[in-house]
């Protein structure tokens, strides 16, 4: 910024989770008054992966597949599961989607993501996830180190003002929203997955069977013919365990879901310090769902700003230019 280039932040869902009652369109205008050039929410990247995602399962022939949202999952994989490394969804995270849209919308400015994730310092860094010779995210903020830089600037949240959106950056869906809570990238795969495959509008849009906070956990959903038995796991021993199984070839799922940090993205290491309190992260919890329910759009597809990225950029979804925007491929490493 200080060099006078335009710098664009993506914003994780998960903010919702620590500033109750604020909009996204007051957040841009507090990224504004820091100097930022405007800023969009990472929930519309979570909404292009979560299609990639159910064409994914419609053609896996019944191979698992497991969501590749959260980095220090795939790093484990990559690390120390390199057998389940076929079953790792070869997509980009919603980070990397929507740091590269932003990029696209606006030529030669800069990106930095703002979101709980530390992990994502070191993915962004990773130039096997980068689809251009340039990063797609230039610099990662954690939610905690955007706090103090508020608090050093003097800003405050009751004097901010709800910004006008950009163009393509403004709409998000319940379905992204919920992406920060363990649970909620599969349910956001399987509101969609519903519509696209029975042709029918999914009435009732929460699937409690997917919520909860065991560590371990499983629910089957009924798309169309099809019974989907979906695995869910969070916290890194609990991930270990459900990998072991889908090594050993114990479970039965047809798609699953694994985040590193026990509740999901809500818990993540760059989230405000909650000292061990299990009501914040409960709070947390009930706000991420909250805002789902209050948001107008829950279901991805049904997003008016996705539908014009597809008219603009992407075509329609899965389309090749899609596939090779959004594909990315995890290896073995040390
Ligand atoms: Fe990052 Fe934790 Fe979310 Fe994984 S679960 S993406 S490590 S914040």
């Amino acid at each position: 910024m200080a060099k006078g280039e335009d710098v664009y932040v993506s914003l994780a869902p998960s903010y919702v989770a620590n500033y109750k009652n604020i909009s996204f369109a007051t957040m841009e205008d507090a990224f504004r008054k820091l100097g930022f050039a405007g800023a969009g929410e990472t929930a519309l990247g979570a909404t292009i992966v979560t299609e990639k995602y159910d064409d994914l399962v419609d053609k896996s022939n019944g191979k698992v597949i497991i969501s590749s949202c959260c980095h220090s999952v795939n790093l484990l994989i990559q690390k120390h599961f390199p057998e389940c490394l076929d079953h790792l969804a070869p997509v980009l995270s919603p980070m990397q989607a929507h740091c590269q849209m932003l990029k696209a919308e606006h030529p030669g400015a800069k990106t930095v993501f703002v979101g709980p994730c530390i992990a994502k310092k070191e993915e962004a860094e990773r130039p096997e996830l980068s689809n251009s010779d340039m990063h797609d995210v230039d610099l990662v903020m954690s939610t905690r180190e955007f706090a103090y830089m508020m608090q050093y600037t003097g800003i405050e949240f009751d004097k901010l003002e709800e910004s006008e959106f950009d163009s393509l950056m403004g709409e998000s869906t319940g379905a992204a929203v919920i992406f920060g809570t363990t649970g909620g990238v599969i349910e956001a795969a399987v509101r969609t997955a519903y519509e696209w495959v029975t042709g029918e509008t999914l009435e009732k849009v929460e699937f409690e069977q997917l919520r909860g906070l065991d560590g371990i956990r499983s629910g089957k959903v009924q798309v169309g013919d099809l019974e989907l038995n979906i695995g869910i796991a969070h916290g890194l021993g609990n991930a270990r365990k459900l990998l072991d199984g889908v090594r050993d070839g114990t479970y039965d799922f047809q798609a699953i879901e694994i985040m590193a940090c026990p509740g999901g993205c809500i818990n993540g290491g760059g989230q405000p310090y909650h000292r061990g309190d299990s009501s914040i992260l409960e709070a947390r919890k009930n706000a991420i769902y909250q805002a789902d329910k209050d948001l107008p759009i829950r279901k991805s597809h049904l997003n008016p700003s996705i539908q014009k990225i597809y008219e603009e950029f992407l075509g329609k979804p899965n389309s090749e230019i899609a596939h090779k925007l959004l594909h990315t491929t995890y290896c073995a490493k040390k």
